[in-house]
């Protein structure tokens, strides 16, 4: 047996953390590091690592309980919008190998950006190129 994930032993009450919903499937917390107030973290109890590692209903009921907290957040702490995002492997960001999707409060004043800014640069592609990965998408899925 594997080491537990942090967010077990959160989900396990091995470690305090502020629960806010949980399902038979699927917990969500503060991150003990906010971005924004109310920063929460929305997870499968399973430790999948990554989004495709997640049976497709485990998926859905992670983004099930995200839509239910996204307003419920919002509320909460008076924001003005929400970030949704999950950083998918370890070259988007990835910390903790338990797949967990970010729901950040925004503010008008908070000083951030919007998902356009998580990479340097924008790509420089022409319209076959563009085409060209889109048929290969398409190809990969059965
Ligand atoms: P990642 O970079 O993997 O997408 O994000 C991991 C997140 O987990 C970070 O935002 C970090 O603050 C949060 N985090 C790491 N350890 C703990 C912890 O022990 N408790 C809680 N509540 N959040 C944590």
């Amino acid at each position: 047996m594997s080491e537990p994930t942090i967010f077990e032993r959160i989900i396990d009450g091995d470690i305090p953390g502020e629960v806010v919903h949980e399902t038979e499937t699927v917990a969500a917390f503060l991150d003990a590091n906010p971005l924004t107030p109310g920063h929460t973290l929305v997870v499968p109890k399973e430790p999948y690592s990554r989004l495709r590692d997640a049976p497709p209903d485990v998926a859905a009921d992670v983004f099930a309980a995200v839509r239910t907290l996204s307003p419920a957040i919002e509320e909460a702490v008076d924001a003005d919008a929400t970030t949704i995002g999950v950083n998918d492997g370890t070259a988007a960001g990835q910390e903790v190998p338990h797949l967990h999707v970010h729901i950040v409060p925004r503010f008008e004043d908070d000083g951030g950006g919007s998902i356009h800014t998580v990479v340097g640069s924008f790509a420089d592609l022409d319209d076959e190129e563009i085409h060209g990965i889109a048929t290969d998408i398409e190809s990969r899925i059965g």
